[in-house]
């Protein structure tokens, strides 16, 4: 939502979001759509991505996408979207986002020192503190927890911030 209705408001002339089921399956508030919508971004529903194409520069120039429809709900309570044989389109396009989810950073991993990491990248540190594996080192945020707030971030902080000073006064 936010990378589509960035790329409205820089200019885009029609920014599109492809999705492979129906507006009311979206994971999105409904005011986060109703706010895109009105913002006048599109929503292109019953598709999924399968290759970005390159034009003559190498640049892309469209998504080929996978037209869906919907079928028995799935684990998630939500209408499963199935692919419809052969139905396959080309979206032009100037920019392609997938904007699908977050990674840790690869960065966290080549710190290394005493630091441990998690099984997905994620660097483990205490709640409390901040403090890594490696006494030398504290982190916070996002690379802790995976994606979540600016709050919690600030939060994470502060607290290391605090704890930090602890540790160069020696206390
Ligand atoms: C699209 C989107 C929408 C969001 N909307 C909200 C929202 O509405 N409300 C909310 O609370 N949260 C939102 N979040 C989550 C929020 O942005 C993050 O939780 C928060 O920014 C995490 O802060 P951070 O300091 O841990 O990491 P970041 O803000 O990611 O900061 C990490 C910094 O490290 C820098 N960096 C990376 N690698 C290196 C390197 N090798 N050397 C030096 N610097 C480096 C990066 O450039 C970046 O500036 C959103 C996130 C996304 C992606």
């Amino acid at each position: 939502m936010d990378a589509v209705r960035t790329a409205k408001r820089l200019g885009a002339e029609h920014a599109i979001i492809a999705y492979r089921r129906t507006e009311d399956e979206m994971p999105c508030r409904r005011a986060e759509l109703h706010h895109a919508k009105a913002e006048g971004v599109e929503v292109l529903p019953l598709v999924s991505p399968l290759e970005f194409v390159a034009g003559e520069d190498g640049s892309v120039c469209a998504v080929k996408v996978q037209k869906m429809e919907l079928g028995e709900p799935d684990e998630s309570g939500r209408r499963r979207p199935v692919p419809i044989e052969g139905a396959i389109e080309e979206i032009p396009c100037d920019v392609a986002i997938s904007a699908i989810g977050t990674n840790a950073n690869p960065f966290a991993a080549k710190i290394g020192g005493k630091m441990e990491l998690n099984k997905w990248g994620y660097i483990v540190a205490d709640e409390e503190t901040g403090q890594t594996t490696d006494p030398r080192i504290w982190a916070g945020g996002d690379i802790v927890t995976g994606a979540a707030t600016v709050i919690l971030a600030m939060g994470a902080g502060k607290k290391a911030a605090a704890s930090i000073t602890k540790s160069l006064l020696g206390e």
